[in-house]
């Protein structure tokens, strides 16, 4: 609206240009008039000094001054020169138009003073006193006399007198082809202005990532624009950018949210249960007369528990170690395959009816830069949810490559794997495949999730399968 009412920069360029195309114009225009002129009156002065010089060399001559004489002297198309003649002291001794006696003194007339100052002299237009008539007069400064020619200032002198109309025309013919470039100057100029108001206009409410720049002109304004187009289209994209990544920043901080929200409602439900427990347990045997064996059992049940909550309390403080301060876990050389040798040792304490038979297939000497405690508590779980969950025969540790950064293992048993619809979740926190057998076997349900945290904590990744002849097998990278 506000570019409606103002004039565009076109028109602004236009009318800047054409009105300095005027003005040089005019100003040419004016001089080359005003030289015309001069020269012409000079031609016309000449032509008049020199019948002036004739006359005076006649009278030099001794001859007399008679009409005839300035007739066969001077006819100017078809005007007859009048001759006067003056003497020093301004007094007309002769004119042609009439007698001498009724003329007034000279010795005021420009150009009588002229010509007695400089040898010559002329009027361009000067009303005569004499005849009441306008002259060009021309005067000339002879030995004793002035002569002074004059013709009448008419309509076919004054014509004469003017400057070329042909000139004018051919001026004012080029001024107008100037203006006419001008218009199509400033139109080519304006055009890349408008190109690029347009792509402002587009800019600020559209999406410009696939803007044609290649319509500007192949000159500096359109390298220019095509500059400023390029400029913006990574301003935006990286406006874009950092906003797609605060926005899944917003995303990550309300799903971090979600997820501790959920945590703190799994864990005070996982304690609850074990607490209550205790207390009945411990109110029971404190306020009843109980038999030795039920107050032992109770005492047992209670100490259970008791064992419940401190395996839930020290998998937490695993998980919120690796989760919300993983650089103070320290780093050190870990030998990989003393500590699943020392974890496979300590599944003997598991009654003979979950026992399993461990196969161990790692090289002496595999080690990485990580944490001890982290990487026992990989095997560990791995391990202790073999001997509990998998109802398997044996179990299997091997590493099976190694690149430049990376060791990978696998881990596997043959018992009964665990449902399809089940194992894309059994890494979740808390999430228990048989809740009723993991609870009553002392798991957490947060076995996995260590396991899974530990490798990313050691740059590694972790996946889950079902063999195709039975039992899980999780196969793990770990960062050299
Ligand atoms: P928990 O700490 O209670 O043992 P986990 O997170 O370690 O829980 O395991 C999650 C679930 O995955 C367990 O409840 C169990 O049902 C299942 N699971 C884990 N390992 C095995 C396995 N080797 N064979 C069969 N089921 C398994």
């Amino acid at each position: 609206m506000d570019s409606q009412r103002r004039f565009s920069v076109q028109t602004r360029l236009f009318l800047l240009t054409a009105l300095f195309t005027w003005i040089l114009t005019f100003t040419f225009f004016a001089l080359q008039y005003s030289r015309e002129r001069e020269y012409k009156t000079n031609l016309l002065d000449s032509r008049l000094q020199r019948v002036n010089e004739r006359v005076l060399d006649h009278i030099a001559a001794g001859d007399s001054v008679t009409p005839a004489l300035i007739d066969s002297l001077s006819s100017f198309s078809g005007d007859t020169v009048r001759l006067s003649l003056i003497d020093f002291n301004g007094n007309v001794i002769f004119d042609s138009g009439k007698s001498s006696s009724e003329i007034g003194n000279h010795k005021d007339r420009p150009e009588f003073k002229e010509a007695m100052a400089h040898g010559h002299g002329f009027t361009r237009r000067r009303l005569s006193a004499t005849s009441n008539r306008e002259y060009f007069y021309s005067a000339t400064r002879g030995k004793t006399l002035v002569a002074r020619s004059a013709l009448p200032y008419n309509h076919s002198l004054a014509t004469m007198l003017q400057a070329d109309p042909v000139q004018c025309y051919a001026i004012l013919a080029v001024a107008l082809i100037l203006t006419i470039m001008a218009w199509f100057a400033t139109h080519s100029i304006s055009r890349v202005v408008k190109k690029l108001r347009d792509f402002a206009n587009e800019a600020e409410f559209g999406d410009i990532s696939k803007y044609d720049s290649s319509s500007f002109p192949d000159d500096e304004l359109g390298d220019i624009s095509r500059h400023i187009v390029n400029l913006y289209k990574i301003l935006q994209s990286t406006a874009d950018e950092r906003d797609r990544n605060l926005r899944e920043a917003m995303y990550e901080q309300r799903d971090k949210e979600r997820i501790k929200h959920q945590l703190t409602n799994n864990i005070s439900h996982e304690i609850k249960t074990p607490v209550h427990v205790i207390q009945a347990c411990l109110e029971t045997v404190e306020n009843n007369n109980l038999d030795d064996d039920t107050r032992k059992s109770l005492i047992d049940k209670a100490y259970q528990n008791v064992k419940r909550l401190t395996s839930l309390l020290a998998d937490l403080s695993v998980i919120t170690r690796i989760s919300d301060a993983p650089d103070q876990i320290q780093l050190e050389p870990v030998d990989v395959t003393a500590v699943i040798n020392r974890v496979a040792d300590d599944m003997k304490v598991f009654p003979p009816s979950r026992q399993m038979r461990i196969h161990i297939d790692v090289p002496e000497g595999v080690s990485v830069n990580g944490n001890l405690s982290l990487i026992e508590s990989i095997f560990r779980n791995l391990f202790t949810n073999a001997f509990n969950y998998s109802g398997g025969r044996d179990v299997r540790v091997a590493m099976t490559d190694e690149t430049s950064d990376y060791y990978t293992f696998t881990f596997a048993d043959n018992g009964i794997g665990v449902p399809p619809e089940h194992l894309n979740r059994i890494f979740e926190r808390f999430y228990r495949v048989d809740t009723g057998r993991s609870r009553a076997l002392g798991g957490t349900g947060l076995g996995l999730s260590i396991v899974k945290n530990a490798v990313l904590f050691h740059k590694g990744k972790i996946s889950v399968e079902n063999q195709y002849n039975g039992g899980l097998k999780f196969t793990f990278t770990l960062h050299k």
